[in-house]
C-alpha cells in the first residue's frame, strides 16, 4: 500500500489572489497613443473574475479546498472560443464545437468533489483517475490539480487534438490524453481510484466498474428509467458495488466508437 501523499497543489491560491496592482501608465507623450489597458481582453483580470466564480461555488456548497483551489487556478477562458471568453466564468455550459459542450463550473466542481469523497481518496489522496469525454480539456486540467494521474479519453479526434493544444501550454505532466472509446475504459491504467464521465449513457458500461479500484468511486451522468439524466455515484467496496443516484443533470450523450 502506498504511503499517504497529497497531490502537488500550488502552495499559493493562485486564482484567489487579488488582481495584481495596475502598473501606473507612463505619461502619454503628445501625439503618442498608449496601448489599450487590457490588450489581451480577459487575460489580465481573469484571476479576479475567477476568484468571484470560486466564491459563488463556495456559497453554493462546494467545501473542498482542493476543488476550489483547482477551479480558481485553471483559466477556463482559455478553453473556449475567444468569442465566448467573456462568458467563461459564468455558471453555464458553452459550446466547444462538434455539438459538444464544456460543463458548467458548478457541475465540474460538484463531480470532482464527489470523486474526492471516494474511500480510497480520503485515505490516500486521489490516485489515478479516468475521465471519459476530454472535450476541450478543461476538466482534465482541473483533475490534474487534485489527482496524481489523469487518463482522459475522447472519441472525437478533432476534440482530442483541440484538448492537446489547449493543455500544452499548461505542461501538466500527469495528464494523459487518449483517443478512444471511453465506454471500454482504459485497462492499461486500471485500477482507478476515480472514474468520471462527462457524457451520459443509458447503462453503466461494464468496463467502468471492472476498472474501478476497491475503495474507488465512479461519478457519471446516467439516464434513469424515466429517461431523465441524473448523477450516478458508484462506490466499489470489498462487498461489491454501491450505487447512489443524486440530482438531475444535462450532459451530451455517451456514444460508442471513435470518429
Ligand atoms: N470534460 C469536458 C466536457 C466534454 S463534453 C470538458 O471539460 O470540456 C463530453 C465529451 O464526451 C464530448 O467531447 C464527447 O465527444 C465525449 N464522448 C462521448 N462519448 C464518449 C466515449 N464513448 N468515449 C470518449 N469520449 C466520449
Amino acid at each position: 500500500m502506498q504511503a499517504p501523499r497529497r497531490p502537488g497543489f500550488p502552495a499559493r491560491l493562485d486564482g484567489l489572489q487579488p488582481p495584481r496592482a495596475a502598473v501606473p501608465a507612463p505619461a502619454a507623450k503628445p501625439g503618442v497613443l498608449r496601448p489599450a489597458a487590457a490588450p489581451r481582453g480577459m487575460g489580465l483580470d481573469s484571476a479576479a473574475v475567477r476568484a468571484r466564480m470560486v466564491q459563488r461555488l463556495a456559497a453554493a456548497g462546494i467545501d473542498s479546498t482542493a476543488v476550489l483551489q483547482a477551479l480558481g487556478a485553471v483559466e477556463r477562458h482559455r478553453f473556449v472560443d475567444s468569442a465566448l471568453a467573456n462568458q467563461a466564468y459564468e455558471d453555464t455550459s458553452l459550446p466547444i464545437g462538434l455539438a459538444q459542450t464544456i460543463s458548467k463550473p458548478s457541475v465540474v466542481a460538484r463531480m470532482v468533489q464527489l470523486l474526492l469523497g471516494a474511500d480510497i481518496a480520503r485515505e490516500q489522496g486521489l490516485g489515478r483517475v479516468l475521465e471519459i469525454g476530454t472535450g476541450c480539456g478543461y476538466q482534465a486540467a482541473v483533475l490534474a490539480r487534485v489527482a496524481r494521474e489523469v487518463y482522459s479519453m475522447e472519441r472525437l479526434r478533432a476534440l482530442h487534438e483541440k484538448a492537446r493544444d489547449n493543455l500544452r501550454p499548461l505542461r501538466l505532466a500527469n495528464v494523459h490524453l487518449l483517443l478512444g472509446d471511453g465506454m471500454l475504459g482504459y485497462p492499461a491504467g486500471a485500477p482507478y481510484a476515480g472514474i468520471i464521465a462527462a457524457a451520459g449513457g443509458e447503462a453503466l458500461p461494464p468496463a467502468w466498474s471492472e476498472q474501478l479500484a476497491v475503495g474507488g468511486r465512479l461519478v457519471a451522468p446516467m439516464a434513469g428509467a424515466d429517461g431523465r439524466q441524473a448523477l450516478l455515484v458508484v462506490d466499489r467496496t470489498l462487498h461489491g458495488l454501491k450505487q447512489t443516484v443524486l440530482e438531475g443533470v444535462h450532459f451530451v450523450p455517451l456514444k460508442s466508437g471513435i470518429a
